[in-house]
């Protein structure tokens, strides 16, 4: 039987199959011999098929597999890249699993990122040549660190769901974090638990208020800022409309974003990622509009109104949404 290689890091890339995947696996593979796709490696490493391997080697049944072609320019950057994008959307995770993936896969990016950056710098050490390389040591590599927004593409999840996600993880509540990996906790809910505790100390008045007191990341409270504002007859500076437009175009494409293939839908799947999706729109909307940012106070009547007329044009669209599920309702019960 052929051996193939096994590297720790893209094994566990993605979380192990539960018991029961994993049984339901060797069942089929004992019934039914080894059917599907190849088990997939590059340079002789598994990089789609770990669990398939190891039931194989295990039962002793012949497997196929097949050498996976990224280029020869290809790095473990394109590999991991490959695995998410191939296997991500046929596992039936939680949000939180999903961004914990991705997140791997970022610090991955800046690992590497860092090891080139120490390797020129050793290379170049002692070298009259300075200027250029200290400014780029990594050019290559830096065009591809993927921005919050196609890591959160990948992940399946809004950039709100990320940022969320995030500001739970580096808090330092254990139970919690935890919790919200095992998907015992929503990240929402977790975020605002967090968010409940956070304080911060107001620069004007010295005193220790909770985060909602402030706007944003304002270190004077909202207090302070209004009194302030009211001795001000300057009205700050608004949000260029092309901006407003770009966020919520960015929401649009969140919501539109197909990222499965067609044969690997998974129902269940579907409907948490639609209910994250339409949470996640309106917690942000909140956040900015009311809650964190509060940028409504800075908005004039023509803007609300503006704002107040790209909602009337969202519900539409929802109710149009909305109409389009009835109506395959109506076809089914025919
Ligand atoms: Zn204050």
């Amino acid at each position: 039987m052929r051996e193939l290689k096994i590297d720790p890091e893209l094994r566990d890339l993605l979380p192990p199959l539960s018991d029961e995947e994993k049984k339901k696996l060797e069942d089929s593979l004992l019934k039914l011999g080894y059917k599907g796709a190849p088990i997939y490696t590059w340079h002789g490493y598994i990089v789609d098929g770990h669990n398939r391997y190891e039931l194989c080697r295990k039962h002793n049944i012949d497997f196929l597999t097949d050498d996976l072609d990224l280029g020869d320019n290809a790095t473990i950057i394109d590999v991991m890249e490959w695995m998410i994008n191939t296997q991500l959307g046929r596992r039936n995770l939680p949000p939180a699993q999903r961004i914990s993936v991705v997140d791997k896969f970022k610090r991955k990016i800046q690992e590497q990122a860092e090891n080139k950056k120490i390797e020129s710098n050793q290379l170049f050490r002692g070298n009259r040549y300075t200027g250029k390389l200290e400014s780029s040591p990594n050019g290559e590599q830096s065009k591809k660190i993927h921005t919050d927004k196609e890591l959160a593409k990948m992940a399946g999840v809004g950039t709100g769901t990320i940022a969320r996600y995030n500001r739970v993880m580096n808090s330092d509540d254990e139970e919690l974090k935890k919790k919200v990996l095992s998907d015992e906790v929503k990240i929402n809910t977790a975020y605002e638990e967090i968010r409940k505790k956070e304080t911060r100390i107001c620069k004007v008045c010295g005193k220790e208020k909770k985060i909602i007191d402030f706007f944003g990341n304002d270190n004077i409270c909202k207090e302070c800022t209004r009194k302030e504002a009211e001795k001000n007859v300057n009205i700050p500076k608004m949000q260029s409309k092309s901006t407003q437009i770009e966020d919520i175009k960015d929401v649009y494409e969140d919501v539109l974003t197909a990222k499965n293939a067609k044969d690997q839908i998974n129902q269940d799947y579907e409907l948490s990622w639609l209910n994250e999706t339409c949470t996640d729109f309106i917690s942000q909307v909140n956040d900015r509009l009311f809650d964190l940012l509060c940028a409504v106070e800075k908005m004039d009547r023509e803007h609300i109104e503006e704002a107040n007329s790209v909602f009337e044009n969202f519900i539409s669209n929802v109710f149009d949404i909305q109409e389009k599920l009835n109506n395959k309702m109506k076809v089914e019960e025919m």
